[in-house]
């Protein structure tokens, strides 16, 4: 049985960690900065001594293709994004490059030709940590980023990602170009680090993912009236704090009752005027609610809309927005179901998971057929310098997607 060769993705793991604007201080690379632009010709240099033919598209995520035998097929995709957050590790999102490399490279060591076309894909801008658009690249090959909005997403330095691409050699005016059909892909299959703890506190090998969650965040506003601490007596406040607490405390219980590994979770609260002797006046907090079934999302948004109406009235008033709403994604079954059973031939352990954090594979999903592969975190920790997957586990991981990918390419052996 073939495998994945554990030294080599180490040294690509290594090797793309060095491309930093912060070493010493974890992997901070943004898609279109000179790191970025070291990341990108490392690994075009690598598809190029993996036998794949490179090409970069208008916004410059990177393409490696083995034809095999039917051109005209559609591909089978493979590969994940290699920006990160600031500050962030080595393994989120190159582990899954990283695996694209290692297959295309097991293909031309063992002179596989298949007859799906092989496609490695590095994207770039999935963390949105440039222009505070997440998943830019796979929403674009989706076709759901227009040239408009490109000339209107700002970095920090409020220059435009049109204009850093188009600084980079890119031609964001044309990234209707970038839009592939669902005819041009049979399947996309993504191998991530986890990002959580299950894995490795169960001692798991792969988590097979076969849901990426649903995801609703609601910014809610509660007024009262500002006064002093001392002269204003208890019963006559409109204290927008004392309100905010009893409606926070409830809504962890509701995703609870919901069941089905829903959560909730307040993780940003601004308290106005914030003075230790005044009466706050308003306060505005986060609700994040994420769940694999859409009627236990919508369930816990609605208890949460409820409760916050029902603690607000006697002078406190309350508004309610929500910015961002997603359903849950199924990811195929069918996919899922050889990706299980090459890890039980491979004699690994796996599981099947939910994804809690969203991923290009959820966008692509909407083209084509997706499965997602999760290998350990350790301690669960990612966004963060001391992120940590050992290869051994990325190679496990690599060995599932290249047993699956080499069956549904139907790849053969030549001599
Ligand atoms: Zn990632």
């Amino acid at each position: 049985m073939i495998h994945a060769n554990t030294g080599r993705i180490q040294q690509h793991i290594e090797q793309i960690a060095t491309f930093t604007a912060t070493p010493g201080q974890g992997t901070t690379r943004m898609s279109y900065s000179a790191q970025g632009k070291q990341a990108r010709e490392y690994i075009k240099a690598q598809m190029l001594a993996a036998g794949l033919t490179v090409r970069e598209d208008a916004i410059g995520n990177i393409f490696g293709k083995l034809v095999g035998k039917e051109p005209t097929l559609p591909s089978v995709m493979i590969g994940s994004h290699f920006d990160s957050v600031p500050h962030g590790g080595a393994f989120d999102g190159p582990a899954g490059v990283v695996m694209g490399l290692e297959i295309a490279t097991l293909f031309h060591e063992h002179r596989l030709t298949p007859r799906y076309p092989l496609e490695v894909v590095a994207l770039v801008e999935e963390e949105g940590a440039s222009f505070g658009r997440g998943l830019l690249a796979s929403c674009a090959i989706a076709g759901k980023i227009t040239a408009n909005e490109l000339d209107t997403l700002y970095d920090s330095e409020g220059i435009s990602a049109a204009a850093r691409m188009t600084e980079s050699g890119f031609h964001p005016e044309g990234v209707n170009s970038v839009i592939r059909s669902p005819q041009s892909i049979k399947a996309f299959i993504e191998l991530h680090i986890e990002q959580g703890p299950v894995l490795e506190q169960s001692n798991t090998d792969v988590g097979l993912v076969d849901t990426i969650v649903g995801i609703s965040q609601l910014i809610v506003t509660i007024t009262g009236k500002a006064g002093h601490a001392g002269t204003t007596p208890m019963d006559s406040r409109q204290d927008a704090l004392v309100a905010t607490s009893r409606m926070v405390s409830q809504i962890g219980d509701f995703a609870r009752q919901a069941g089905g590994a829903t959560v909730a979770t307040v993780g940003k609260l601004q308290v106005f005027p914030n003075g230790a002797n005044v009466i706050p006046n308003k306060v505005v907090f986060t609700v994040d609610i994420r769940s694999k079934s859409a009627d236990r999302l919508n369930q816990v948004i609605e208890q949460t809309k409820s409760c916050i109406q029902q603690n607000a009235g006697d002078g406190i008033i309350y508004h309610i927005e929500q910015p961002l709403y997603v359903q849950p994604t199924p990811l195929d079954p069918s996919l899922h179901q050889s990706l299980k059973r090459h890890s039980d031939r491979l004699g690994l352990s796996s599981k099947t998971m939910v994804s809690g954090a969203g991923h290009d594979a959820m966008i692509f999903a909407g083209i084509c057929d997706v499965g997602l592969v999760f290998v350990p975190s350790r301690n669960g920790l990612s966004h963060h310098p001391d992120e940590w997957t050992d290869y051994q586990q990325i190679q496990k991981g690599v060995d599932v997607i290249f047993h699956t990918v080499k069956e549904i390419t139907e790849a053969t052996q030549y001599d």
